[in-house]
């Protein structure tokens, strides 16, 4: 199964990918995880993207596109299927997926909304850590470690933050969500592809929402 998993920053979308790798063994392919990655290495495409990112604007979509493009066409994705999470996230770039599909012969199975109030998401957005070592998310308030200072996952204890989890970038990113993402939605709406499941309720009852999806 490919689908994505739409909704605003900080609406759970790579907690739930992960979930979905951890029991589906799907793969979650995360425009952002994989720009920060480039940003990391010091790569020409993360010196392109890296001033955006920190603005909380959208980098261009030609990086993104090229990525997503080179991506789902490595093996895994046709085994196991994959998780589009933060991507697309423009008219262009829904335009292109979807010629990227018919292109590759890949079927869209669902987009899942992740419905969740404005009001909660900057909260959300800058209590959140991952692991340093394997990514794994957690959250200040929400989702802290068994074991204080101990990823759940590898046991690993160094973690970090986001430069750009912060309430100014957040305020700007979710503007952009509204005005340039969400629009998209009435695309998927048509094709009778769209989904929603409460982003507010708790990440095991988004997970079993998500799973109902999946089993339809
Ligand atoms: P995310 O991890 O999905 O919140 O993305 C973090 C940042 O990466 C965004 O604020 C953008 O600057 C950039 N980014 C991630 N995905 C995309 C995309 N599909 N199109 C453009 N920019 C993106």
């Amino acid at each position: 199964m490919n689908i994505i998993l739409f909704g605003p920053p900080g609406a759970g979308k790579g907690t739930q990918a992960q979930r979905l790798v951890a029991e589906r063994g799907m793969v979650q392919l995360s425009t952002g995880d994989m720009l920060r990655a480039a940003v990391e290495a010091g790569t020409e495409m993360g010196k392109r993207a890296k001033e955006k990112m920190a603005a909380g604007a959208l980098v261009s979509d030609d990086i993104v596109i090229g990525i997503i493009r080179d991506r789902v066409q490595e093996p895994d994705c046709a085994t196991h299927g994959f998780v589009l999470d933060g991507f697309p996230r423009n008219a262009a770039q829904a335009q292109a997926l979807d010629d990227m599909f018919a292109e590759l012969g890949l079927t869209l199975h669902a987009v899942i909304e992740m419905v969740v109030d404005d009001e909660v998401l900057a909260d959300r957005v800058s209590g959140r850590f991952s692991c340093a070592n394997c990514g794994h998310g957690y959250h200040d308030e929400f989702k802290q470690p068994k074991v204080d200072g101990v990823c759940d996952v590898c046991g690993a204890t160094e973690f970090k933050r986001r430069a750009d989890d912060n309430r100014d970038t957040v305020a700007k990113r979710l503007k952009e969500y509204h005005e340039t993402t969400e629009p998209i939605l009435d695309v998927y709406r048509k094709t009778g592809v769209l989904r929603q499941v409460d982003g507010m309720a708790s990440i095991d009852e988004v997970a079993r929402q998500i799973g109902e999806v999946l089993a339809a």
